[in-house]
């Protein structure tokens, strides 16, 4: 506490990202990274474009990048917003679309940046609790609301809702924004993307972090109909103009269109997913059933926090959170086969 704050810095409860250790041989399972990285043809793009033009702004309005996205929806480049990173789109769909006098609704196990944000912008928010079996119940969300937002699949449980599910929902609350947050959406989930067209409430969320591999470079965007997306552009220009720098829209446009290795990619860790569910099971974890790239599980006889404890002593990193209905679990992101089996060997040890 300092006196030397503005006074909402007092209130503010910010969010805790994952740890980033520099331990070598650390078997990193804990921030749902890709463990096979980028396309190289990225990478190429990337030190291409790392010359003296470093010196010029770049394109305030990533027109290149928001034109390749728009092509493969068949939409228009004016209906995609790019930013920082989908944290970044995220936080200005909060602060241009999602704070009105009704509250805003959103899960109460969900990705804890929500409430954040809700803090940081002064936004009215209602948690609506997940039903038993860790669902989102759209019924549950016909009640009074400003706006409502939801990752499809879930965050940190993994499940996802099918597509008629979401529809049902923007249909339910036309006078609404209803924002999907897709972070997950490519290993397995159904994206709302092509419900844009039709539904002027609805803007989809998604990033380049998880399934293209580029949570280092920082690039997210947004879909949705004009009116949203210019919201989204008045709060950016009135905040960052260029929050894209030069390598970001290289790398980003190239691992785009490089679609063969991120669907070769994307179907291991599926693979490797499904595999480590089986595994898990039988060693007696609970798990959820995930459509995104880690799976959500918890073991009836031990904590989730003593897990996570004894698994930091053998150099493996996976999420736990200390919150209410889901203190027993540990996310666990999917690495390659070989930190699977590192994982699966270290719960056997564990656990005899
Ligand atoms: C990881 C994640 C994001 C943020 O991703 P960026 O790296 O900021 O693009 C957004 N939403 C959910 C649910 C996530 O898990």
């Amino acid at each position: 506490m300092s006196r030397f704050w503005s006074p909402l810095v007092h209130s503010l409860t910010p969010y805790v990202a994952g740890e980033q250790p520099t331990i070598s041989g650390l078997v990193k399972l804990n921030t749902n990274e890709n463990p096979y990285g980028t396309s190289p043809r990225a990478l190429a793009a990337i030190s291409e474009a790392t010359d003296d033009r470093l010196r010029l702004y770049p394109d305030p309005t990533a027109r290149r990048l928001r034109e390749v996205i728009a092509v493969r929806h068949d939409l228009d480049p004016d209906q995609v917003f790019a930013g920082n990173g989908s944290d970044e789109v995220l936080a200005h769909t909060f602060h241009a679309l999602l704070n009105h006098e009704e509250p805003l609704l959103f899960p109460d196990i969900t990705y804890s940046f929500y409430s954040t944000y809700c803090h940081l912008y002064g936004i009215n928010f209602r948690r609506i609790p997940l039903d038993q079996n860790m669902q989102v119940r759209i019924e549950d969300y016909l009640q009074p609301s400003g706006a409502i937002i939801l990752p499809n699949p879930n965050a940190p449980t993994g499940i996802a809702r099918p597509l008629s599910d979401i529809e049902t929902l923007i249909r339910q609350h036309p006078d609404q924004v209803v924002a999907i947050d897709e972070a997950y959406v490519d290993f397995s989930g159904e994206s709302a993307i092509p419900l844009v067209k039709e539904h002027p409430n609805l803007l989809v969320i998604q990033t380049f972090s998880k399934s293209r591999g580029l949570a280092g470079l920082r690039v997210g965007f947004a879909v949705g109909q004009r009116p949203l997306i210019e919201a989204l552009e008045r709060v950016k220009d009135s905040f960052n103009s260029y929050p894209l720098d030069r390598l970001a829209l290289a790398g980003a446009v190239a691992s785009w269109e490089d679609e063969d290795w991120f669907q070769h990619h994307r179907d291991l860790i599926v693979a490797s997913r499904e595999r480590l569910a089986i595994a898990l099971r039988a060693l007696g974890f609970g798990v959820l059933q995930s459509s995104a790239n880690f799976l959500f599980a918890r073991h009836p006889s031990r904590s989730g926090a003593d897990l996570a404890a004894q698994l930091r002593d053998k150099a493996i990193l996976v999420r736990h959170f200390p919150a209410e209905r889901i203190e027993d679990y540990l996310r666990i992101s999917i690495g390659t086969d070989v930190e699977c089996d590192k994982l699966l060997a270290a719960f056997k040890q564990i656990l005899t």
